[in-house]
Order: structure tokens, then sequence, then C-alpha cells
């Protein structure tokens, strides 16, 4: 079996940033197995800009920031393997990988960090009634089509779903020359960034039918067009408010699934709110030595929070490689998704491993205005902001500062909630 110090699974912006770290730290023998024929993940296909804001200070495509990172791994003369899939891997950081040149390859590996990224969900989660007529896609894989493989898969389209793909593409498929009805969301509110919901569809004059849904798909061999309805409180279609759409092409833009197959095979503690592995403040796992980052962990909508979440799994492995990180050096503090708040990532810190570098990444479980954001320890206040607005669809985080991390000492518990203030403000809803 081969040996190797790290490997790192997946080659997309999380499994790019912890090798390029990991190797700054001082760790040499690095692996990056990836199953597609080139790095960059799912960035390589994104070529719109908004890329880069926070972590370069411009706004990038997705080839253009994969790029940097594709750059830093070459430069260093990091390993890689192309069209390479894992298969398995084990509680002792054993990896089964496959590929047409090797064959099987079985290593093992001291460290391990996981940045298998997410997939989408499929028509087949959605249950709608209908024959399986040609024409109904994932955004995801309508943008593959259009902007890796030059074709158009439809002209006259509607999307569901208002998360930041389904915007995207609807956008795209406009620019392509095809006409976009309608992007229809089941939710009183889009899932997308504000940005996204102006520059995709507000300027294309695309309308978003919030709490819509499709009921129907009419069509055998193509589609044909869809039904779509009004639905009532408890998203249940409202029967009289059902009409038909005509169109050729539906995209699906209904949610990202971390792709944790591998992780819940070796035995990784799952959170079954982020459907992504338990970790700590070191993005640690719940096996010793096994990190994780980026959307295999939670689904970001911003890159640079992937890099920035990446450079600390890749900084822990290489500190856990040179001995001087344990996992037995204190009872851990437990982070608890308080009122408003839909999970809270890392699930555990261990106070005197934090680094300032440190965040927590959380999501809200609704739409709040002129609220406060509190993070509290008992009834300690570590830190408090007022937000203007806050949606679930914008992920937030909150540096750990040196004085957050002074005043967590001897606490066994860290709330973040959001509190409610002033007037306009909504129900906050559990
Ligand atoms: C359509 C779309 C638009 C976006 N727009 C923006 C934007 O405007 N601005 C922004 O900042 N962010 C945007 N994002 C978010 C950002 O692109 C993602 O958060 C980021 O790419 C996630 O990085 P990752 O490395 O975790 O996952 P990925 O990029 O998905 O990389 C995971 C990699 O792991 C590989 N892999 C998975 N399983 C295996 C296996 N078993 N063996 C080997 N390899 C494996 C995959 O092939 C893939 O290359 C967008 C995302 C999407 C999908």
């Amino acid at each position: 079996m081969e040996q190797r110090e790290l490997v790192i699974i997946g080659g997309g912006p999380a499994g790019l940033a912890a090798a390029v770290e990991a190797y700054d730290q001082g760790i040499r023998d690095i692996l990056i197995i990836e199953r597609d024929s080139e790095l960059g993940g799912i960035l390589q296909q994104c070529i719109h800009n908004g890329f880069g804001l926070h972590i370069f200070g411009e706004e990038l495509t997705g080839p253009e920031y994969a790029w940097r990172f594709i750059e830093e791994v070459k430069e260093r003369g990091i390993d890689y393997k192309l069209n390479t899939m894992v298969l398995d891997i084990s509680e002792k950081r054993e990896v089964l990988a496959v590929n047409e040149e090797d064959g099987l390859l079985e290593i093992e590996a001291k460290a391990l960090v996981l940045a298998m990224g997410c997939r989408e969900r499929t028509r087949g989660a959605l249950n709608i009634p209908g024959m399986r007529p040609a024409g109904i896609y994932t955004a995801g894989a309508a943008q593959r089509f259009v902007n890796m493989e030059g074709y158009l898969p439809g002209k006259k389209v509607v999307i569901l779903g208002s998360g930041d793909i389904g915007l995207i593409m609807a956008r795209r498929m406009t620019l392509e020359g095809a006409k976009v009805e309608m992007v229809c969301e089941l939710l009183p509110y889009s899932g997308g960034l504000t940005r996204n919901i102006v520059q995709c569809l507000e300027d294309f004059d695309i309308p978003l039918k919030l709490e819509h849904t499709v009921t129907q798909i009419h069509g055998k061999d193509r589609l044909e067009g869809i039904t779509i309805a009004q639905v009532d409180a408890h998203r249940k279609p409202i029967k009289s408010t059902e009409c038909f759409v005509e169109c050729d092409t539906l995209l699906l833009s209904v949610g990202l699934i971390p792709e944790n197959e591998l992780s819940r095979e070796a035995g990784i503690n799952m959170d079954h709110i982020t459907s992504g592995p338990v970790v700590n403040e070191s993005m640690e796992t719940s096996i010793e030595g096994v990190f994780a980052c980026g959307n295999v962990v939670h689904v970001h909508d911003l890159v640079d929070f992937v890099t920035d979440e990446s450079r600390v799994a890749g900084r822990c492995a290489a500190s856990y490689l040179r001995g001087k990180h344990s996992s037995e050096q204190e009872d851990p503090i437990v982070t608890k998704a308080g009122e408003g708040i839909r999970y809270v990532i890392p699930h555990h810190i261990r106070h005197q491993l934090l680094q300032k570098e440190n965040k927590l990444f959380f999501r809200v479980l609704d739409i709040y205005s002129d609220v406060k954001l509190v993070v509290r320890c008992d009834d300690q206040i570590l830190y408090s902001k007022k937000k203007r607005k806050l949606a679930p669809g914008e992920m937030e985080s909150i540096p750990i500062t040196d004085q957050m991390i002074v005043n967590m000492e001897g606490y066994s518990e860290v709330t973040v909630e959001i509190q409610q203030s002033g007037l306009g403000v909504r129900e906050c809803k559990k």
C-alpha cells in the first residue's frame, strides 16, 4: 500500500486552498485526488464574475479564481491525480481510488482532508407527477452544457427554485437567446444572494413567483409545458390557482447536498441539518486526522468563505502531522444554534486550539430585519451587532477575536442567536 503524509480528496477551491496552506506549513508529501479531468471543481463552469471580492478585493470569474489556486499548487509542485475517483475511505485513513492508468490505488494517509463539495438535488427528490420527457435538467447540469460543452438545452425556459444557481442560469439562458418565462420559488423569499436577484432577474425583467411550485409535467418525448400553482402556508399547492405554462425546458435549482457517502461509510459523525460532518475548530471530523472543508461540510454561497475555512483545515492538518495538535487537550465547548439560527460551524471548539483566523459560520432560519446578532456564553455576551437584514440565502460569519477567546474560557457552550429589537421585526421562527 502506498504511504502518504496528506491526501486531499477533491481538487475544487476547498481542496486546493487546504493543499497550499498545508504545504506552506511545511508538509511536502501531499496528494490531491480529483475525479474530474481538471482541477478547480464547480468553479470551472461558473464563468460569471463575482468571485474573490473578500480574498482578492476584486471581482473574478470562477475559472480565474480557481486558476489562482491551481497556479499556487503547481508552483509548489504539489502532486495531484486527475480522472481519479475515490471509492472508499476507512477509519484508519486508508483511501481506495480508481483510474484508467493505475487501476485500483490503495493509499495509507497519515492525515486526510475531505473536500468533495456537493451535488444538486434532482427531479427524483421532488416527486412531480408526469412522464419523463427530455428537457428537464438540474441548473448546474444546464450550466455545464452552456458554459463548457457549447449546448443550449432549450429556448423557452422555466426555472424552479431561486437559489443562486437558478438565478445565475436565468441570466445565462437569457444572454444565450432563450426566453426565461419565470422563476418559481416555493418559499416566501428567494434562497439566493440579493445581488443575484437584482443582477440576474430584475435587470432582465424575469418574473420571480414566490410561493409557487410545479405540480405537473406535460409532454412525452420532449417537455411541452408545466402546471404551476400557488402554495398555502403549509407549502401545499392550492388547486384553484393552477395554471399551464408552455415551455420546452425546466431547470431545477432546488438545493445542494454535500457529497458525504465516503464520510458516512467511514463512520464519521454527521450533522443531519447541514448533511455534512460534525467538525471542531480545526475542521477535524470525529475521526482523528480526518479534516473536512468547503461544501462537503455545509453549502457555501461565497467561495471566499470556502477558502478561509479550507486554509484552517490545511493548517490544522499540517499541525496534526507535526504532532502539535492533540485531540485530548480539553473538553470542547459546544456551539449551539439559538433562536433564529439554523446551524453553526464548527460544532465544537477546543478553546486552547482556537486561532484568530477561526470564524463562526452560520445561517439564519428566516428573513429578519432590524435585529441583533448575539454570541453568548450563558449570559456573558461575547459579540453583539445590529443587523438591518438577515436572510437564509446569505451565509453569515463572525470572526473569533482574541478577546472572545479569553472570554470563552471556562464555559461549556457558546450560543449564536437573534435577539429582536426595535420596530419592523419579524417573529423569530424555530
Ligand atoms: C452555479 C454556482 C454559482 C456560484 N456562484 C458563486 C459566486 O458568484 N461567487 C462566489 O463566491 N461563489 C459562488 N459559488 C459557490 C462556490 O463556487 C462554491 O462554494 C465552491 O466552489 C465550493 O468549493 P468546494 O471545493 O467545496 O466544492 P467543489 O467546487 O464542488 O469541488 C469539489 C471537488 O471534489 C471532487 N470530488 C467529489 N467527490 C470525489 C471523489 N469521490 N473522488 C475524487 N474527487 C471527488 C469534485 O469532482 C470536485 O472537483 C457558486 C456555486 C455554484 C454551484
